[in-house]
């Protein structure tokens, strides 16, 4: 078998465990190998398509993440209106659009299906020959715009379904999804821990986070943010392929989609009545927000009957939960310090009944928010708990007579240190490393995989360090001796020395992993290796100056801001000191700055290279900073040619783009 073939019969048997490992990990929540597993899987991916670009196809799963940012959307017609939906807030109403169903069509019983409402951004996904090829936001409903780059990079998104599962269904190829992209509360919370954390604005709610995260023009904004898509409308050629709706969601949930896991078939409105009621209550509890329960009639021939009116169909409704609001007194605003160091304003509430649960505290987020409110102490408040387990303040809705206003303490309530805060900012915080409130975060992030890798140090076994006061900073970690950790839980003597073993094995990982996992913010893996490569030590670093650390490529003003900070506190200067007497490696061999030379340059091969294969030439380059494609364009930077060149040779003359012999290529390189 020539070497193509090998390649492309290993290219397609990783990309199909890769994708049943997606399905399971992002569809069913049921991952079956490590994150570093999966990794390594798609990284041998890419490195086999590297070396034939060829070979790569839309649906490929290194497809997902990737593209530039564009210019501006395309405007798509849907094949059938994307309509809103009715509303009912009450059994009363939902009997009516019983009624109105039954006579619409003639019959004393009508089949319905009942699923949650999801709060996000409604999307249509039209695939081709089972390939999706575009995206499409709702828009204004019978126009929306183009999205598919960002799409694609939602994983619980199928980028191909599989052929024999249509087949099984009667399904043609060319189909359409309909279904919402959502955020659950988890990744909600997290984006916005990481908004506050780089300064930036916290979102209103899931859906808007949503929303925003699918309507950029860059691509890698999506990627960055964790997003799921349900579905729960298939169509082809703009109508229902299937009898029944619930036949439908079935299907979909076969073509490893995700489907509401709860959906259920009611034989009459009082079962949709008790759907309803039980799900009011349970919602809470659900991974993602919603916003009430919507009804649809069953059977395929009955929807089209009923038809839809100029904004909805005729045939569902959406039953609304009322959002859950109180009245209550202020009795004090308290600063709380965050994982991040963070200082969160949070009032003290007189406690308060809010649908079935007693609310004595909400916070306040930050200053901007409480200046935003107008919230004093002593005043009267409307909290809602809408979906969310925290309740937050809606408004004042009367000043206390005796208010106080709130203030930002000059020290941080737990260590003592020093607060800071950077002036394009709205949060207040600590930088002490080791302040009490963030130790465990801290640890957690310096043992982290992209940081010092240190495995076993998971939450279980940092919960107990910290709160049995066996470690204070990261540098206690250095000093760990195997009694006191074998006597932990769940530690036997064996484990407690392969963390110990782990421990040592991080001391010489080397300098831009430390950076990293010092964790200074604005400090990522990349900004790291940088400054590791520029400074070479940590000594060098810690006494860098604004000017000279801007002098490092890719750092800006805000980053050389947030190292300065991190540095001119004692305790950060202390901390650096022990790490360097428990012998780690806090130095890196200085290097050409590698990674930039190239950067942004697109790369084309064609004919045999002598010293070296095309998937060797392909990494150097991507090393550099470039890439390489397989097709020649007007886009295309360089093509490279070897022996025997093919029709690439010819279109790049064509077009007059640089052609490099494999001399000027190594030079360009700088060997
Ligand atoms: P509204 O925009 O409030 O009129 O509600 C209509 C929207 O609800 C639709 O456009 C969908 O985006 C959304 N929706 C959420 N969950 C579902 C669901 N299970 N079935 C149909 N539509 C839903
Ligand atoms: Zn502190």
């Amino acid at each position: 078998m020539s070497s193509a073939k090998t390649a492309a019969k290993e290219i397609a048997r990783l990309r199909q465990r890769i994708r049943h490992h997606e399905y399971c990990y992002y569809v069913l929540d049921e991952p079956e190998i490590s994150d570093a597993k999966f990794d390594k899987l798609m990284n041998q991916l890419k490195a086999l398509e590297a070396g034939h670009p060829e070979q790569v196809t839309p649906d490929s799963p290194t497809q997902r993440v990737g593209g530039t940012p564009r210019e501006g959307f395309l405007s798509v017609r849907h094949s059938r209106a994307m309509l809103s939906l009715e509303n009912a807030y009450s059994c009363d109403e939902l009997r009516d659009f019983d009624r109105r169903v039954r006579e619409g069509i003639g019959r004393e019983r009508v089949d319905y299906v009942c699923e949650h409402k999801f709060d996000g951004l409604s999307i249509s996904l039209q695939y081709e020959d089972g390939v999706l090829v575009r995206g499409v936001t709702r828009g204004d409903g019978s126009t929306g715009e183009d999205v598919t780059p960002n799409v694609k990079t939602i994983r619980s998104i199928p980028l191909s379904v599989d052929r024999d599962v249509l087949k099984k269904h009667r399904i043609p190829r060319d189909f359409e999804v309909r279904g919402e992209i959502i955020m659950t509360r988890k990744a909600f919370e997290q984006l916005n821990r990481q908004q506050e954390e780089q300064g930036g604005k916290r979102f209103a709610n899931p859906r808007n986070a949503a929303a925003g995260a699918v309507r950029v023009l860059d691509p890698g904004v999506t990627a960055s943010r964790r997003l799921d898509f349900y579905a729960y409308l298939l169509l082809v050629d703009g109508r229902l392929p299937l009898k029944r709706h619930s036949d439908s969601l079935a299907a979909l949930k076969q073509m490893q989609f995700r489907v509401c896991a709860d959906f259920a078939a009611c034989r009459s409105v009082e079962e949709v009545e008790k759907y309803c009621a039980r799900w009011e209550e349970k919602r809470e509890k659900l991974p993602y927000e919603i916003d009430g329960i919507v009804v649809k009639v069953d059977e395929a021939a009955i929807q089209t009957e009923l038809g839809a009116t100029a904004k909805a169909p005729r045939w569902a409704i959406a039953y609304k939960y009322p959002a859950r609001q109180e009245t209550t007194v202020v009795n004090d605003i308290i600063v709380q310090v965050g994982r991040t160091g963070a200082l969160t304003p949070v009032a003290v509430l007189e406690p308060v009944q809010v649908g079935g649960v007693t609310v004595s505290r909400s916070t306040l987020h930050n200053l901007d928010e409480v200046e935003r409110l107008g919230v004093h102490i002593g005043d009267t408040v409307l909290i809602e708990r809408a979906g969310e387990v925290i309740p937050h303040v809606v408004k004042v809705v009367q000043e206390g007579k005796e208010r106080r206003p709130f203030e930002m303490p000059g020290k941080c309530p737990e260590c003592g240190s020093r607060i800071h805060k950077a002036e394009d900012e709205v949060a207040y915080r600590c930088v002490n490393a080791a302040c009490p409130a963030k130790r465990k975060e801290s640890l957690l992030h310096f043992a982290g995989r992209h940081a010092m890798n240190i495995d076993g140090l998971g939450e279980k076994i940092v919960d107990q360090l910290v709160d049995k006061e066996m470690v204070r900073d990261v540098a206690d970690l250095y000093h760990l001796k195997l009694e006191s950790l074998a006597a932990l839980e769940r530690m036997a003597e064996k484990s407690a020395q392969n963390l110990l073993d782990e421990i040592e094995a991080s001391k010489k990982l080397g300098l831009s992993r430390l950076i990293y996992a010092l964790g200074v913010r604005f400090v990522g893996e990349r900004t790291g290796q940088l400054l590791a490569e520029h400074f070479g030590s940590l000594e060098a670093l810690k006494d860098a100056s604004e000017e000279q650390l801007v002098e490092v490529h890719e750092v800006g003003p805000k980053v050389a801001a947030s190292i300065v900070e991190f540095f001119s506190e004692s305790a950060n200067k202390k901390l650096v000191k022990r790490l360097v007497e428990a012998g780690l490696n806090v130095k890196e061999e200085r290097k050409a700055p590698k990674g930039t030379r190239l950067a942004g340059k697109t790369f084309v091969f064609t004919g045999e290279l002598s010293t070296y294969t095309r998937e060797q030439a392909g990494e150097l380059v991507s090393s550099h900073g470039a890439k390489v494609t397989s097709s020649v364009s007007k886009k295309t930077d360089y093509v490279v040619v070897g022996a025997e060149p093919g029709s690439k040779y010819d279109k790049a003359k064509s077009l007059g783009v640089a052609i490099l012999d494999e001399a000027a290529f190594e030079k360009l390189l700088g060997k």
